[in-house]
């Protein structure tokens, strides 16, 4: 079993990296905060009051396939992040995973950081990084970003998403597929228009993988925090809401891919306070 794995039931999950862990001012990404908001939450900080952010994939093993959920943010040229040292694919072959070992991709949603991997580079254009995948997306969130207006403001349309399709490789799908018997959608909209966690169940064990419902574990608890990049920034609170009490009451293991490494945990109450502990 490599490291960084839980296990639910039949299935196994491997927490995966792309970037080495990005370390920012939370300010950044929760911009309307007073600064006092993280006083009862200084155990997320280090010494220079910054959080750490990760950025992966998930490769989830189940009814026989390997599936990765989201691909990181790709070694392309892009604005805030540095992707010369992205690496989702070493890493993946340091677990033994070869690109065509992969059956199923799955991307919560269609941001930058969730689909890098989707393509590599092939003479001056862009191919599927997993040659024999099929790469699952719903149907509503592939329309809104590749709306005319939005492909042009969207460089990764290009050579992310599109290609995929040009290849044959992409299906479409709602919220009744369902990617194995024991891995379905849940839908959480608000930080895309049509976001999904991937629900796991099997043997009676069960977890989500959130996504971007929460970019932290401290967002399980501060519910109400906005981050910058939600699309529905209400919405996307009354999803964080739902999940967070979902995850409490019904004690589901939690995995949030820029969670910190290796971005899996439960919640339990704490001095009347719902809290992430890490597995
Ligand atoms: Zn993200």
């Amino acid at each position: 079993m490599p490291e960084n794995t839980v296990t639910i039931g039949n299935v196994t999950i491997t927490a995966v990296k792309d970037l080495p862990a990005m370390r920012g001012d939370p300010g950044y990404m929760y911009r309307d905060l007073p600064s006092s908001a993280w006083d009862a939450h200084k155990r997320w900080l280090n010494e220079r009051g910054h959080l750490d952010i990760t950025i992966g994939s998930f490769l989830v093993r189940s009814s026989g396939r390997s599936i990765l959920v989201d691909t990181g943010i790709g070694k392309k040229e892009r604005p805030v992040f540095r992707t010369d040292r992205a690496d989702l694919l070493g890493n993946l072959a340091a677990l033994g995973v070869r690109p065509e070992d992969v059956d199923l991709v799955v991307n919560t949603h269609l941001h930058v950081d969730h689909v890098g991997w989707n393509t590599v580079a092939q003479g001056d254009g862009w191919a599927p990084a997993f040659p024999r995948a099929r790469y699952l997306i719903q149907q509503k969130e592939w329309e809104h970003f590749t709306a005319p207006e939005r492909r042009e403001q969207v460089a990764y349309v290009k050579d992310c998403l599109e290609p995929v399709a040009q290849a044959g490789l992409l299906d479409l799908v709602d919220h009744q597929h369902s990617i194995t018997p024991e891995l379905t959608y849940f839908p959480t909209p608000g930080h895309t228009p049509d976001h999904v966690s991937i629900l796991v169940q099997s043997q009676g064990e069960r977890a989500l993988i959130i996504g971007d419902v929460a970019h932290h574990p401290v967002q399980l608890t501060e519910t109400e925090w906005e981050v910058m990049a939600d699309v529905d920034p209400k919405r996307a609170i009354e999803t964080r809401r739902l999940v967070a009490e979902k995850l409490e009451r019904e004690a589901l293991t939690v995995l949030g891919g820029h969670f910190p490494f290796p971005c899996m945990g439960r919640l339990v109450r704490l001095s009347d306070r719902r809290v992430f502990q890490a597995l």
